[in-house]
């Protein structure tokens, strides 16, 4: 089956009340950026994947590099494209929702979910609750007790206060309210920054090291990107330092950023983001590059519902995955913003569990209608 055409559009879907991130502060975010790409074959078959706001860069390489790489090749060569990829990342950073168009054809093609062509391994991983703004403790016990009664076993925490003992205090206070009904993880966001309207607090690494030793105290399951993401020797120093367990890698590239994380023993848990790291097929190469070492693979999923659809069949195409990242803050983030673009938003079980979408390819159908209606760029 031959790739015959490729098409990118850029949709700016309106959030009627803007989302406050923590990694962002000071800039409300007010819509929610979708770059589809999709995949044409001479079979009638249509492949799609999507990142974020990746759309601008890809266009100018759209013409001359993408199109190039993929028309006239066969599906099946998923490998040859992953390079073309790598490649293209030298002009236009994170293409990889191309590689996931591709699999989603190349699924539907062989009529299978693309986990069941890659290992097979879990049909369903334990979700939990990730959350992103910056609230009151009060708010928070009320987020973790609604996450409790939905099922969840486990939520994330993202602090980003400017004085860490405003965060350490918070936390405390939510681990003695809930932290025997529901594990909780807590995420520091310094493995990358925006450089947005309000300066963001860097921890240097008697602070991370600090952090982690208060959460160690509390029973925190991890501490997320405690420094900056390219700092190796520093991660590794630091989970030498503790027995807390340290997460990353959510924004590292490929294959060979990850090799630099194993060779330096920098986390136990690694969090590869399928659509804007690596795509499918490097990701599944990560995967088992980090069950070697024995250690968690569980991709990072903060982008939207495509880019959670893409993560769970590479999450159930393996062993080390046992639990996954379903990014949900209601009431400014709740599935149904983050999932706008599928016909049907991915839900959790009552028992904590998400299941992979079992139709063919990523399993989960383009909401067409939304993404005409807020399109703003096409090619
Ligand atoms: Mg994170």
């Amino acid at each position: 089956m031959k790739i015959t055409d490729a098409h990118l559009t850029l949709a700016e879907v309106p959030l009627s009340d803007p989302f406050r991130s923590t990694w962002n502060p000071g800039n409300p975010e007010k819509k929610l950026f979708v770059t589809l790409v999709e995949v044409d074959t001479d079979d009638g078959v249509k492949g799609y994947g999507a990142a974020c706001d990746s759309a601008q860069l890809l266009s100018g390489v759209w013409e001359t590099q993408v199109k190039p790489l993929l028309i006239g090749r066969d599906v099946t060569e998923t490998e040859a494209i992953s390079t073309g990829l790598s490649n293209i990342c030298l002009y236009a950073y994170r293409p990889w929702a191309i590689d996931v168009a591709v699999w989603d054809a190349l699924g539907k093609y062989a009529n299978l979910p693309i986990y069941k062509m890659l290992g097979g391994a879990q049909d369903k991983i334990l979700a939990y609750a990730s959350t992103g703004e910056l609230k009151t403790p009060e708010e928070r016990i009320e987020d973790a007790e609604r996450f409790i009664s939905e099922g969840f076993k486990m939520m994330k925490i993202r602090v980003h206060q400017d004085n860490v003992e405003d965060d350490l205090a918070e936390v405390e206070q939510i681990v003695k309210a809930v932290g025997n009904k529901i594990k909780i993880a807590v995420d520091a966001n310094q493995g990358w920054f925006f450089v947005g309207k309000k300066a963001v607090n860097k921890w240097d690494y008697k602070t991370a090291l600090y952090v982690a030793k208060r959460l160690e105290e509390m029973g925190i399951e991890w501490l997320e990107e405690p420094l900056y993401g390219y700092d190796y020797e520093g991660l590794a120093q630091l989970r030498q330092s503790v027995s807390i367990n340290i997460a990353g890698g959510e924004l590292n590239s490929q294959v060979h950023e990850y090799k630099e994380f194993l060779k330096h023993g920098c986390f136990d848990i690694y969090q590869v983001d399928t659509v804007l790291s690596a795509g499918i097929l490097q990701s599944r190469k990560i995967a088992a590059m980090v069950e070697a070492e024995n250690k968690i693979y569980t991709p990072h999923t903060w982008t939207h519902g495509m880019g959670l659809a893409a993560a769970l069949q590479v999450a159930g195409s393996v062993t080390n995955c046992p639990f996954i990242e379903y990014c949900y803050d209601p009431p400014r983030w709740d599935y149904t913003i983050r999932d706008c673009m599928l016909t049907e938003p991915l839900k959790v079980d009552k028992d904590g569990y998400i299941h992979v979408p079992d139709g063919p390819g990523l399993g989960v159908e383009i909401n067409h209608e939304l993404i005409d209606k807020y399109t703003v760029r096409k090619m």
